[in-house]
């Protein structure tokens, strides 16, 4: 279904179960819990599916070593319980999604004797926790080894290394194909249209007001209830409501930068476990290239953050520190930031309610917001947000529990990790557009091949393993309006390597303006529009 069929699903007129607002990994995961659960749900998005943080991740499907550290120094059990979810639903996402996550297997440098027993009893208790969820067992490596693993680490004084695994994952296109399972199952999901006001009956909240982003056309929407899932927006969604209601939401901003495959073995991640500021620091294989991050600074709430120089150069700094490759600001090739939500319970009297997990909150005409967590355990939040739904609304669900446990999101059904080669056979693909059609579209890929057979079968750019399909596939099948929908978030070429996007813009728009019938205004606006996000902030 496009982006028009859900537009007239939204404006028939009829009364939704629930409205979820804000398509991020909260809002997409409580919408797919919702719809297969048999409630009608409308799932609005004001940008793009995952515009905001979900796409500015880290992209690490973790437990939390940091979290655990602190759990057994303070013996604190929440951080515990935080620890032992994230590992369940590790392990579920990565069996969910097998085509757009992986396990990652991570080195800990060690360059003091005295902390190779901590860390490595610290990685062993993290592979404990995780029980018969276990992906990988942690071990100890010897100097050697850790550079063999990791050639580019600083040798000088490295004294072992611990290795361990994580999952890592597509956050974008996970989002994405979040929101698309759940329209499967019979969700109305839509992105570039925001929720601008409440309906109220009585004092409670009937249903909302939507304003289309890209034409300005306002219409209702009636709900028995809505959820909140605007992630660093919960607070101005909630003044919406209530404008006097209590500020619930800080943020701090988290930068990334990407260099080039120089940085980081194909296979290999790399975990600084404490910088000499206190901070992790991860140096990953990302899509060929090399995602540094992430820093932690006191922000203001904005769509687009800015990244700043000081914070580019802090990540410039430590990767010299633990490289044997010097590094400059001219190898970053793109530097993107995301807002990390603090949330605290307004109804907590001090600090002590300051939330380490996700907080589910109601106001009094029946907001319910959900916000806090982390990417890696959307789906448990949703279960959450829509357990409690289910009751503050009074809905009717046909299935009245979660479904989402063995669910298989759209394109992870059928994957193998050989159909590679299929694709090769079939349709002549060189070995790395064929290896990466079938991590990003799963058991779709061959629908994106016949697009290739079909004319466009070219690649996008000479240097990434993109194809023109991709481009026409996403707007016909995943929802893209803008230019920078495509390069940001369908494809992940904007957040690897600015330039390389801005090559891909004219031909991107020439393929668009075919699909969607634009005018040559709209071409000029959206390559605007691009170039702004490229030069300022994704
Ligand atoms: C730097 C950094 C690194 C991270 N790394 C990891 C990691 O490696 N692993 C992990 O598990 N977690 C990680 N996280 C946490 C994770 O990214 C977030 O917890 C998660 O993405 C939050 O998702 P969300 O849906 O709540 O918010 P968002 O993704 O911000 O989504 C909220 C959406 O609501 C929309 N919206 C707002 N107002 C309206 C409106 N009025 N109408 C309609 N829509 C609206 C916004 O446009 C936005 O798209 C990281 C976070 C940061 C900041």
């Amino acid at each position: 279904m496009g982006r028009q069929e859900n537009l007239l699903k939204l404006k028939d007129g009829s009364l939704f179960d629930l409205v979820v607002i804000g398509g991020g990994a909260t809002g997409c995961g409580t919408a797919l819990d919702a719809a297969t659960r048999g409630l009608k749900v409308a799932l609005i998005e004001k940008n793009d599916f995952s515009e905001g943080t979900s796409s500015r991740s880290t992209k690490l499907v973790h437990g939390g070593v940091r979290y655990l550290e602190m759990a057994v120094k303070k013996l604190d059990k929440v951080q515990y319980k935080l620890v032992k979810d994230g590992l369940r639903e590790r392990y579920i996402l990565l069996k969910n999604a097998p085509h757009l996550s992986k396990r990652l297997p991570l080195v800990t440098p060690l360059y003091r004797w005295i902390d190779i027993p901590y860390i490595f009893a610290g990685l062993k208790l993290y592979d404990i926790l995780s029980g018969k969820r276990n992906i990988g067992h942690s071990r100890l490596l010897k100097r050697k080894e850790a550079l063999r693993r990791f050639p580019r680490l600083k040798a000088e004084g490295l004294k072992a290394g611990v290795l361990y695994y994580d999952g890592q994952f597509h956050d974008a296109r996970m989002a994405v194909s979040l929101a698309l399972t759940a329209e499967q199952h019979g969700a109305a999901i839509i992105n570039h249209v925001a929720v601008s006001g409440f309906l109220k009956e009585e004092g409670r909240i009937s249903g909302v007001q939507l304003t289309d982003s890209l034409n300005g056309e306002t219409w209702n929407l009636r709900a028995r209830g809505v959820i909140n899932a605007s992630g660093p927006f919960v607070d101005h969604v909630r003044w919406m409501d209530n404008p006097e209601a209590p500020k619930i939401l800080s943020v701090s901003t988290g930068i990334h930068i990407l260099l080039d495959k120089r940085f980081a073995p194909p296979d290999t991640g790399l975990m600084i476990p404490e910088t000499e500021d206190g901070r992790v620091l991860f140096v990953l294989p990302w899509e060929g290239h090399a995602l540094v991050g992430t820093t932690d600074e006191p922000a203001n709430i904005s769509e687009h953050p800015k990244p700043l120089e000081s914070e580019i150069d802090y990540l410039v700094r430590h990767v010299t520190r633990y490289f044997n490759l010097q590094v400059e600001r001219s190898d970053v090739k793109s530097v993107w930031s995301g807002l990390r939500p603090l949330v605290s319970d307004p109804k907590a009297a001090d600090t002590a309610g300051l939330a380490r997990d996700h907080i589910i909150e109601e106001s009094e005409s029946g907001l319910q917001t959900i916000a806090g967590g982390k990417w890696t355990t959307y789906r448990k939040m949703a279960q959450d947000s829509v357990d409690q739904a289910i009751k503050l609304f009074s809905l009717y669900a046909p299935k009245p529990d979660c479904q989402t446990e063995n669910l298989p999101i759209v394109g992870g059904a059928d994957y193998n990790e050989k159909n590679d080669l299929a694709l090769i056979k079939k349709y002549a693909f060189d070995e790395d557009i064929a290896s990466h059609l079938n991590q990003a579209y799963g058991d779709q890929a061959i629908k994106v091949s016949e697009l290739a057979a079909e004319g466009y079968g070219a690649r996008l750019l000479e240097k990434h393993p993109i194809l023109e399909a991709e481009v026409v596939y996403a707007v016909r099948h995943e929802m893209a309006e803008r230019i920078i929908d495509v390069l940001a978030r369908r494809l992940s070429v904007a957040l690897l390597d600015t330039e390389s996007a801005r090559i891909a813009v004219p031909r991107v728009s020439e393929i668009m303006a075919n699909e969607l019938g634009w005018s040559k205004e709209r071409c000029k606006e959206e390559a605007d529009l691009t170039e702004k996000r490229l030069t300022e902030a994704l």
